[in-house]
């Protein structure tokens, strides 16, 4: 099959029934939900930006596999151009949705499974490099959204795996079965799985030899039986019930989370990726976390973008374009903004073969772009609330704008350049509420933060990759230490 059009996407969506509840409801039509739908259409942004010929060349590539057009989100990456170019899509995706869309977390999954499966079986001869090649390449012929499940509820983060007093607080493998495996657990603040026809899910930490059970790895499709999704709450989503444009900010974007239930779902043979090779736990986490912490340097920059352009319009409709603090703000947004995408190009530029020949990353560029992307969006958002003003969330709602009686007021008062309508005003105003504290926070703030691993995560992987003991023999080289 060849790509689908954004159309064809969402229809493929709705045909698949998944077990999702929100506000303590079944969700019997996720797609035409007003508080979901936003989350759909951004995922849809990959798939319309493949079909305009303005973006197919970064947006799709030839698959090595089958010499056949595929999307890139679905790709096997073959060279360090192919890591940059990744960089780049996820950009411009966030310049085009000032949303998460997605579907990066399969794409990194794909690409950190094709290297670890081909280890474990190198070691044990085990048959998951093909389970997952064939897996893979279903995916990419269909081009289908694939989700990456990793993070476990987790309990007491002061135990292991298997320590757990509750053993299901890590994703683990319940039966054995001649035809496959039954698991049970939880994958936590799963963004963009309602959106998806796969989940890949694999181990969250680096495993002992007494977690054999969770060293688990698999793809299943939506619909399984046992697996069941509920939304989480974000700030202000109800505002999307309320059928007003203006008030969301972003009224066509957004990106939804899931805590995701697996009740002693079954797995057949043929889609299984690992399954007690603890060892290799560590490696996948390690790998797919690299890939993330890349793809951060791209979707974070692509929204910072429209962030920043927002401040700036705000600006003029204030009439402040001119003063100079003004100007000085808009500079250190955009000076932030690409160092982050610097770090995004740079670990890119480094990457490198696997084993198995597709490209990684270089994990401590990525670990680092990853860390500043834990404080620069802080940042960039203090100075777009800076330039917007108080006014940001204390406007009065589009119904008082709207209204007979206190339109006029609203309209005169709220008034800022000349030449500028006040509608317009509280419209950009509006946009950077939902990026900064909205619906689009979670995307771009706190997803800044924890998504693809917490700071802490970031600062290990800098401790062990970051080759200390060489530095300090450089300073003993130069201050001529024996
Ligand atoms: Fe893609 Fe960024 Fe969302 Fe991760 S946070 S899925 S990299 S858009
Ligand atoms: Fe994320």
């Amino acid at each position: 099959m060849a790509l689908m059009t954004g159309e064809e996407y969402i229809e493929s969506i709705r045909k698949i029934n998944m077990e999702i509840y929100m506000f303590g409801e079944r969700v019997e039509n996720p797609v035409d939900n007003p508080i979901l739908r936003p989350s759909l259409n951004s995922v849809r942004m990959t798939y319309d930006l493949a079909q305009d010929p303005e973006h197919a060349d970064l947006m799709t590539v030839t698959s090595p596999f089958t010499g056949n057009r595929i999307n890139r989100f679905t790709h096997i990456h073959q060279s360090t151009e192919d890591l940059r170019n990744k960089v780049k899509m996820q950009r411009l995706c966030g310049q085009k949705t000032a949303a998460c869309f997605q579907r990066c977390v399969g794409m990194d999954a794909f690409n950190a499974e094709y290297s670890t499966t081909y280890e474990v079986d190198q070691k044990y001869g085990t048959n998951y490099h093909e389970n997952f090649k064939k897996f893979m390449l279903y995916c990419q012929e269909n081009d289908l959204t694939v989700d990456g499940a990793m993070t476990d509820p987790k309990g007491d983060r002061s135990k292991a795996p298997h320590a757990q007093e509750d053993p299901d607080l890590y994703l683990h493998v319940v039966e054995r079965r001649p035809d496959g495996i039954v698991v049970r657990g939880a994958k936590a603040h799963q963004t963009g799985i309602c959106n998806s026809h796969e989940v890949i899910v694999m181990p969250t930490i680096s495993m002992g030899p007494d977690d054999k059970d969770y060293a688990v790895s698999f793809a299943v499709p939506l619909d399984t039986k046992g697996l069941f999704m509920i939304i989480g709450r974000q700030s202000c989503d109800t505002r999307k019930l309320e059928g007003s444009s203006m008030d969301v900010g972003n009224p066509e974007f957004g990106g939804v989370e899931a805590l995701t239930i697996f009740d002693d779902v079954f797995v057949p043979n043929d889609r299984i990726f690992l399954n007690g090779e603890t060892e290799y736990a560590g490696m996948l986490v390690e790998r797919f976390a690299g890939y993330h912490r890349q793809s951060y340097g791209g979707c974070k920059v692509g929204v910072g973008d429209v962030l920043i352009g927002a401040a700036a319009v705000a600006a003029e409709y204030n009439g402040a374009q001119k003063a100079s603090h003004i100007k000085d703000k808009l500079i250190e947004m955009m000076h932030l903004n690409e160092t982050l995408y610097c770090c995004g190009i740079a670990c890119s530029a480094e990457g490198y073969p696997t084993e198995a020949g597709n490209y990684m990353i270089d994990l401590l560029l990525a670990n680092v772009c990853k860390q500043n992307v834990t404080r620069f969006p802080y940042e960039i958002v203090r100075l777009a609330e800076d330039i917007a003003g108080g006014i940001m969330v204390t406007a009065p709602s589009e119904k008082d704008f709207r209204d007979p009686k206190l339109g006029k007021y609203v309209d005169k008062y709220l008034k800022g350049a000349d030449g500028v309508s006040t509608e317009n005003r509280l419209r950009i105003l509006r946009l950077i509420e939902n990026m900064a504290l909205g619906t689009a926070a979670v995307g771009y703030r706190t997803e800044s933060m924890h998504g693809a691993g917490s700071p802490q995560a970031q600062r290990i992987m800098i401790q062990r990759q970051g080759n200390l003991g060489y530095k300090k023999q450089l300073a003993k080289a130069i201050a001529h230490i024996e």
